[in-house]
């Protein structure tokens, strides 16, 4: 790839190509946009193994006010209600501009869109695409039209290492490909590069997505927030796979259970049963596991012989390891799958530096508060995408000149931050890992190697849930296992974890010592 930099100079710069950062891009057209990916187009982002699909109030019995009911209680307290309120509101049109932009959804018979149901949703509001096969089918239809919209030059194969500075402000970006090293000049970028899941063992998202996008934003001094909130899917396919398969909560919608080697179904008197919140059903699954059980889906009588035509998908990767799910119990374990955290923003997407913009699942809008309600994820990039574009497209260019570094930073590797990771900021945590994690972490951060910046988002994440002495959603602590009188979302900045971290450090060295 030959890149002339200068003559891009100026635009608007997206970095990540999943849903958000394509529909950004898709969004701001005609004007001239650059949407910069590591991986080739659609590759390696979440968006296309996404299966159950989007929430949107749109069936006869619904509204976008149950809607945002059900977001609120699944949010334990702490998503910004008026936030919320945008979102669920805006959904019925944001399925709209996806059929306009060629996103075939499942129709029934009579033509009317289907809409399938999942754990916490008090309606079927789910839209979905060939099946369980959604992601694919957003994604293709976006890619087709990302390429056939001249405005937006798209560079496959590029990696955002840095963000350049300027008075407080963005003057551009520091990227890396195969041909090389290049500069872009601009006062106006977007993140859109998905979320943290490859800083686990156990995660369904692609291991490239390890929080790179938090990373950049704080290192060039953004606000995070609500970091410590990570949801676990309660039913990966338990196996060797990375990432995961998951097993959509759509296949307990449809009547599936769960039980354990004698055929025990142990989560019948949690309230809501296996259609519970995600983070009250993976604390059962995990709690089970705990005790040396193992665990199962058990979808053989519902949705039964019905399982390969309602989720071709699943199926297909379940026969891939030779199961046939409509005769035997699926395997399953939790995953790191979603990560309600993220770079703090504002209605319009704007994070706490100038010229710099999130959506998707890197960005921290309020929607989601201590636990993501099944399917808002893909709503809420879809939405937020628009109002991010018209954003920037209000906001004009300027020409920048920031200092370069003298070297760009290495490419990122989580591998060596993962298992740190993954034994603090699983599905239970307690204090005592938590300070271990972070005293490890800490001394990762400032190396200016590979694991730098993946340390950097496990400490920021760390030091936020030590913070949080109490469980509220997808964050339980066993030290803590109260829920506070008061919710209060939190924000961090990375200096202020590494001060906190440091602290940390000098007032326990001998506790840490002892437990390392
Ligand atoms: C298995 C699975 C199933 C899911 N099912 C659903 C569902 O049914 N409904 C729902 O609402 N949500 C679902 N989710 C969540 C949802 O898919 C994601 O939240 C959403 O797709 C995130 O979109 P995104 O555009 O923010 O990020 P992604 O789709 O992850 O895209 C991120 C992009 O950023 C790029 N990138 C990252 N870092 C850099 C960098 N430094 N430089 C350049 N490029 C970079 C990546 O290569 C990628 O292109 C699911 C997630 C998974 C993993």
């Amino acid at each position: 790839m030959t890149i002339d930099a200068h003559d891009l100079s100026g635009r608007p710069i997206i970095i990540g190509a999943g849903i958000a950062g394509m529909m950004t891009a898709l969004a701001l057209a005609p004007e001239p946009v650059v949407l910069l990916t590591k991986a080739p187009l659609g590759a390696e982002a979440s968006s296309v193994l996404a299966q159950g699909g989007l929430a949107a109030s749109l069936g006869a019995d619904d509204s976008p006010t149950l809607h945002l009911a059900d977001t609120l209680a699944a949010g334990d307290g702490l998503c910004d209600p008026a936030t919320a309120k945008r979102i669920v509101e805006a959904a019925p049109a944001a399925i709209e501009t996806l059929e306009r932009l060629g996103v075939a959804f499942d129709r029934t018979t009579a033509g009317m869109i289907r809409l399938g149901l999942e754990a916490a949703h008090s309606r079927r509001r789910i839209v979905h695409a060939a099946g369980d096969a959604t992601g694919v089918e957003l994604v293709r239809a976006l890619a087709t039209a990302v390429r056939r919209t001249p405005t937006i030059t798209l560079l496959e194969g590029l990696e955002a290492r840095q963000l350049l500075i300027e008075d407080n402000a963005i003057a551009g970006v520091l990227a890396a490909g195969s041909s090389g090293d290049v500069a872009l000049m601009t006062g106006r970028v977007v993140l859109a590069t998905g979320g943290v899941g490859g800083l686990f063992h156990d995660t369904t998202n692609p291991l490239g997505s390890f929080g790179q996008g938090l990373a950049l934003a704080a290192r060039a001094g953004a606000v995070l927030s609500d970091l410590e909130f990570v949801q676990f899917h309660p039913t990966a396919l338990d196996g060797p796979t990375r990432p995961m398969r998951l097993i959509s909560e759509a296949v307990r919608g449809e009547g599936a259970v769960l039980i354990d080697e004698n055929g025990f179904r142990f989560l019948k008197d949690l309230p809501g049963g296996e259609l519970a919140t995600r983070d009250a059903v993976a604390r059962g699954v995990f709690r089970h596991l705990a005790k040396g059980h193992r665990v199962f889906l058990d979808a053989r009588e519902r949705p039964g012989a019905n399982f390969a035509a309602r989720f071709p998908a699943i199926a297909g990767f379940c026969h891939e390891v030779g199961l046939n799910p409509a005769l035997e119990p699926i395997p399953v374990r939790p995953a790191a799958h979603y990560h309600m955290g993220g770079i703090a923003v504002d209605e319009a997407g704007r994070s706490s530096i100038a010229g710099l913009w999130a959506c998707g699942e890197v960005a921290a809008t309020g929607l989601h508060g201590a636990n993501r309600l099944a399917s808002n994820s893909l709503t809420e990039a879809v939405v937020t995408a628009g109002w991010v574009a018209a954003s920037v497209a209000e906001t004009a260019a300027r020409s920048c000149r920031p200092s370069m570094p003298a070297r760009i930073a290495p490419r990122p590797d989580a591998s060596s931050v993962r298992s740190t990771v993954s034994r603090a900021l699983g599905v239970e945590r307690n204090g005592d890992e938590l300070r271990d994690a972070i005293a490890a972490l800490l001394s990762l951060v400032s190396n200016q190697d590979a694991a730098s910046d993946p340390a950097a988002v496990g400490l920021m994440m760390a030091v936020s849930a030590v913070q949080r002495q109490e469980s509220r959603g997808a964050h339980y602590r066993k030290d803590f296992a109260q829920k506070a009188a008061v919710a209060r979302r939190s924000f961090i900045s990375l200096d202020e974890a590494i001060d906190f971290a440091r602290k940390l450090t000098d007032e326990f060295p001998m506790q840490l010592a002892r437990s390392a």
